[in-house]
């Protein structure tokens, strides 16, 4: 296993980090655990071929967390020229932010007719879950994140992958 850990900042890009985003290789696949607004362009500065991704595992659905997502979507579909599937894990509610952060960035994308099939995984809360042969455990915190949406109070999950 290899991790490479791309961007450790927060929301602000505090000392010119770039939002979180870790890029977890194992035996299994190639994951990305978390992917904030920046996350794209710090790929790029360190040459990690976004072609390579298995999947991406969402902790919660703030913007430095998954804003980058679109991006990275859109990129695969116009320039990478995409084609092995991609899956993107993350909290209850996460195939709907994705669909209003998609159009609220580049509208109508979400009608686009894609040229790789990508799915959206939604992990349950304190459930061990594959992900793409690998165990993701959540532990659910109090962060006010509007996911999972049901809840008078929002929360993100703490997550752990296990090769
Ligand atoms: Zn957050």
């Amino acid at each position: 296993m290899r991790l490479t850990i791309v961007g450790s900042g927060d929301a602000f890009g505090s000392g010119g980090r770039s939002n979180t985003c870790f890029w977890l290789e194992t035996a299994k696949a190639t994951l990305i655990v978390d992917f904030g607004a920046s996350a794209l362009p710090a790929l790029k500065a360190r040459m990690l071929d976004i072609n390579k991704l298995d999947g991406i595992v969402l902790s919660h659905l703030h913007g430095d967390h998954f804003g980058g997502v679109p991006f990275l979507l859109l990129d695969a579909q116009f320039l990478g020229r995409r084609e092995k599937p991609l899956t993107i894990a993350g909290p209850p509610g996460t195939r709907t932010r994705l669909d209003a952060a998609m159009e609220v960035f580049f509208p109508k994308s979400t009608g686009i007719k894609w040229r790789f099939p990508w799915n959206v995984q939604e992990i349950a809360l304190d459930v061990e879950t594959d992900v793409l042969g690998h165990t993701v455990r959540t532990t659910e915190v109090i962060h006010q994140s509007g996911a999972p949406s049901p809840r008078t109070r929002a929360h993100m999950m703490c997550i752990a992958v296990r090769t």
